[in-house]
């Protein structure tokens, strides 16, 4: 590995970064929703969004990949445009919107060349390895391709999850030229979760849950160096970092010093987010559900432009993350769930709350918590968290929003 790449810290991070900050203060969750600011103007070469290399594979892809958990098939403009700025890393997933793997495969079938220009990579709810065999025949058949270049492990908690009856399917799909690499994706105790799989060779890439809030923190530097130095591909996931709950009465005032600093600058806070995570060059590519235009441009702009957060405003992000930790969770489910003697997924119930409160999809976090065991929603309404908010490292207000969940999503 490149020495150079290897000593990306907290340090670095400080005396490099680009306009990371000022956007996590802001309260809105997407760049979409943001006020209009001046665009970013610079631009490469080509007008093309810049590439990284992903992992040892060989390949080079996008620094932005388009997150395609919404309805593509009725969207075909933006793939179109999507390839012609150099987003062709698409994301999508067998358990998406109905019209997310199809519209790819929609846009294959009317463009057959366009898929050989596009990293695709889908994903597997399955942990057996016969489920994951179906779930790749639906997916390969909805998406019209014979391949896809990375599969995905959906959302693994554990890396138990993976086992080597999972290692020898992943190694005969790649020998019958059906997918080109593997890996998982992560949102729950990511850091041990890559660990594990720097020591597992057969792990190519892993798309985790990475932004302003956990990307500095030692758990995690140490995972991506692991990662980075094992040769996996990184791709980062919720890089808005969007809170679970709003509490505005203790950081409203530097919010809004910081919001429009940013502002002054060109950047929204959906920009400088990403920049913040750009700046680590061990992450590959960043995923991002870019659902209008509007946001597309936005996010390419970004990826774009070659300027960097100034240290100042690393540093007000940073404070902002600080002042802020308590409503937003950090995944390390490991921590509070081993509190309780009923089994309720704590950490993917924040993510519901965060979905709904941060990115505007209510209805989505309703179909994930019904989708949970009704004697686990029950255990939800009356559990003792008091134990659970004792642990967590961040003070989330644990109980009240399991209770919270029950009453609005259920
Ligand atoms: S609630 Fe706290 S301990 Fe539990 S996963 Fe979230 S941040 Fe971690």
């Amino acid at each position: 590995m490149d020495k150079n790449l290897k000593n990306f810290s907290r340090r670095h991070f400080l005396k490099t970064a680009g306009a990371v900050g000022v956007g996590a203060m802001l309260p809105s969750p997407a760049v979409a929703r943001t006020p209009a600011v001046p665009p970013l103007a610079r631009q490469t070469a080509d007008g093309q969004v810049p590439t990284r290399p992903f992992g040892k594979s060989g390949r080079q892809v996008p620094i932005l990949s388009l997150g395609g958990m919404f309805d593509i098939a009725a969207n075909q403009v933006m793939l179109r445009q999507a390839v012609q700025w150099g987003v062709t890393y698409w994301d999508t997933a067998s358990s998406y919107h109905a019209g997310s793997e199809s519209g790819m495969g929609r846009y294959f079938s009317r463009d057959p060349e366009a898929r050989e220009k596009i990293f695709l990579v889908t994903k597997s709810r399955a942990r057996d390895p016969e489920g994951i065999e179906q779930q790749l025949e639906s997916s390969l058949a909805r998406l019209n391709t014979r391949y896809v270049d990375l599969y995905f492990i959906h959302g693994i908690r554990n890396i138990n999850e993976l086992n080597d009856a999972t290692r020898q399917w992943a190694e005969k799909a790649k020998a019958a030229g059906r997918i080109r690499l593997f890996g998982f994706s992560t949102h729950n105790n990511m850091e041990t979760c890559m660990m594990a799989a720097a020591k597992m060779d057969w792990i190519d890439g892993i798309m985790m849950t990475y932004n302003f809030r956990n990307m500095q923190t030692p758990q995690m530097q140490e995972a991506v160096t692991a990662c980075t130095e094992a040769g996996i591909g990184l791709t980062a996931m919720k890089t808005q970092a969007g809170p679970s709950w709003y509490d505005w009465s203790g950081s409203r005032t530097e919010t809004e010093a910081l919001s429009e600093q940013l502002r002054r600058k060109g950047w929204t806070d959906g920009q400088a987010k990403l920049k913040a995570v750009w700046q680590n060059p061990h992450v590959a590519s960043i995923c991002s559900q870019m659902d209008t235009m509007r946001l597309l441009k936005e996010n390419v702009d970004a990826a774009r432009d070659t300027a960097v957060l100034s240290s100042e405003e690393a540093h007000l992000l940073q404070r902002y993350a600080c002042i802020t930790a308590d409503q937003y969770c950090t995944g390390c489910g490991q921590i509070c769930e081993a509190t309780l003697t009923a089994r309720v997924p704590i950490s993917d119930v924040m993510r519901y709350h965060m979905y709904c409160q941060s990115y505007g999809k209510p209805e989505w976090a309703r179909e994930q918590f019904n989708a949970l065991p009704v004697e686990t929603r029950q255990q939800m309404a009356r559990a003792d968290f008091g134990a659970a908010e004792r642990r967590c490292p961040h003070h989330l207000p644990i109980g009240r929003l399991m209770r919270q969940a029950v009453a609005d999503f259920g």
